[in-house]
């Protein structure tokens, strides 16, 4: 099966696994895959090695608003698996985004508008190539609101807190269930009452709720949706 040279906008909650299913997807289909989330944890722990946030999540604006041309986030494929990762000025970041301590303050960040503006620029060069799939919050509803595909992911909060528990303790990390929880919840918050692009599902995006379905049940599902559309 073949798809033509689209994009296809993933949307969803926190935690949702987003990025394993469009990882997925894009190989599968030979698309590009852009992991929005990710440039918006590079700008957080930018802001936060250069203290533009502080314990409290208070941000210094003016400060940050000067630091753009400082960042230079792109995506390099990793010669050994072929995994894209995420460089902050030429430094391998991909593992410390993906931490708590970002994790707890991204959605501070992501809600500046003029942040928004940063990472969209960087988002629309990758739509240009089309032929992609990119996950995100905004992705259908903002930043491509003419993706061909939309696709909203949404679970029950425990379920996703229990998957991403899982996953940190497998990589290593020190993580306690209720503290994943705690901060699920709090991105679902943040990310749907922000006034800048709030996370809504667009009404022409077909929900996929995976509470209950498998990796390979939700790859099956897509590929029914694949040769309804194109084949
Ligand atoms: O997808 P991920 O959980 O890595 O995203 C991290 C955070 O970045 C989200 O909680 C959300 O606040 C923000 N985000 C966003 N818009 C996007 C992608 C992510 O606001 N398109």
């Amino acid at each position: 099966m073949k798809i033509p040279k689209i994009i296809i906008a993933i949307d969803g909650h926190s935690s949702t696994g987003k990025s394993s299913f469009a990882k997925i997807i894009a190989a599968k289909y030979g698309l590009i895959y852009v992991d929005t989330g990710a440039l918006y944890r590079g700008v957080t722990l930018y802001a936060i090695r250069k203290k533009l946030i502080d314990s409290c999540n208070k941000i210094d604006t003016e400060a940050l608003d000067k630091a753009y041309d400082f960042i230079n986030l792109e995506f390099r494929t990793n010669a050994c698996d072929g995994r894209s990762e995420l460089y902050l000025n030429g430094e391998l970041i991909e593992r410390e985004v993906r931490g708590l301590e970002v994790s707890g303050k991204v959605s501070f960040i992501a809600a500046l508008p003029h942040v928004r503006e940063f990472v969209d620029k960087i988002l629309r060069m990758y739509g240009e190539r089309k032929g992609v799939v990119m996950d995100g919050r905004d992705i259908g509803t903002v930043v491509f609101p003419n993706a061909e595909l939309k696709i909203f992911m949404t679970a029950d909060a425990g379920v996703r807190a229990a998957r991403r528990y899982k996953e940190l303790i497998e990589k290593g990390e020190n993580a306690n269930y209720e503290d994943v929880l705690q901060n699920i919840v709090q991105r679902d918050f943040l990310d749907e009452n922000r006034e800048a692009a709030p996370l809504r599902r667009a009404e022409d995006a077909i929900i996929l709720d995976n509470s209950k379905m498998s990796i390979d049940e939700q790859i099956v599902w897509f590929d029914k949706i694949v040769s309804q559309r194109w084949n």
